[in-house]
């Protein structure tokens, strides 16, 4: 990064506190009122290391804003049918306010069945195809945890964006597709102008250097670089991949899909990876967490 800051950050630590203050706050009149706290569950199947920690930290910031979670571990070996079974007791369960299975699952077992079985009276992480319907169509129910925190990020820093044109980089249904449509609705933050691209999109860096808003979802370590990004661009970086470094004392380190070093300094905004988009996602499932609590 440049010694002089040009750009502000979409500081995503700060945000998140701020935000999980307010949650804890609303937590507790829940807790008072109906005599028992917010109560998320989480399902982790096998051990993959970056889900077990996205798990933990899942389980950590629920205890941060008096939460009760539950974590259910099953080993690789479970079989979709065990999986489905619980799903099925987990919906009927009048103790819990939302669950979540952590994804990805093991190759055996069809991750669009799981996401179909979970009710979406409890689908907290806004995965299922109702909650993606209910959002498309500006009905209250519970929004994709990833796109949701970006929005609370921009507006909790205040970046304008009615009549902006917004690039998203990448389509996938749990962050790419649903932040165009969130960044296309009529609310604030909301009303820009959209282009959503992906692999096939042709000369992406014409387009990248039109947006006012760059939002990049493309699972590649620092793809984009500074010739792909207007100058007083906002730029929110999605990607987290850990990248080798025997300089570093754990042996790596985290960079995101946007040469920050580079990009940041063109930037008015910048979300940095660690510490931008991640806590946000977390802190998303904590609100619908409360949300689903509140009903
Ligand atoms: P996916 O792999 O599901 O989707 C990647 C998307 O990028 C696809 O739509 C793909 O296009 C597109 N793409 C791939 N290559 C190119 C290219 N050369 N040009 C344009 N588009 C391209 O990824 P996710 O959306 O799940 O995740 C993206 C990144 O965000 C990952 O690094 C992931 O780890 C991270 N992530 C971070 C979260 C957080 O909380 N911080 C939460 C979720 C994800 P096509 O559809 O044509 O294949």
């Amino acid at each position: 990064m440049s010694d002089v800051a040009t750009y502000r950050l979409l500081d995503g630590k700060q945000c998140s506190e701020a935000v999980r203050a307010e949650i804890a706050s609303k937590a507790a009149a829940v807790t008072a009122q109906r005599g028992r706290a917010p109560h998320l569950a989480a399902v982790l199947v096998g051990n993959d290391g970056a889900s077990r920690t996205y798990v933990e930290s899942k389980v950590k910031a629920c205890a941060s804003v008096g939460f009760r979670s539950s974590l259910i571990e099953l080993p690789a070996s479970t079989t979709e049918a065990e999986l489905l079974d619980l799903i099925a007791k987990l919906n009927g369960d009048r103790d819990l306010d939302g669950f979540i299975v952590q994804l990805p699952l093991p190759k055996h077992i069809n991750e669009e069945k799981v996401t179909l079985a979970i009710d979406p009276s409890q689908d907290v992480d806004g995965f299922h195809p109702e909650s993606l319907g209910r959002m498309v169509l500006g009905l209250p129910g519970f929004l994709p945890a990833t796109p949701a925190g970006i929005v609370e990020l921009l507006r909790h820093y205040g970046v304008p964006t009615a009549g902006k044109h917004c690039v998203v980089v990448g389509r996938s249904n749990i962050v790419g597709t649903p932040m165009s449509i969130l960044m296309s609705r009529n609310t604030e933050p909301g009303n820009c102008t959209v282009t959503l691209t992906h692999s096939r999109t042709k000369d992406l860096t014409s387009i990248t250097r039109q947006a006012d808003i760059l939002i990049v979802a493309i699972g590649k370590p620092e793809f984009i670089t500074a010739d792909m990004v207007k100058e007083g661009a906002v730029v929110v970086d999605v990607g987290i991949h850990r990248i080798t470094d025997p300089t570093k004392k754990r042996g790596f380190r985290l960079v995101g899909d946007v040469k920050a070093q580079e990009v940041a300094p063109k930037s008015s905004w910048f979300s940095p990876v660690p510490g931008g988009v991640g806590p946000m996602t977390i802190t998303s499932l904590l609100l619908n967490t409360l949300k689903a609590a509140q009903r």
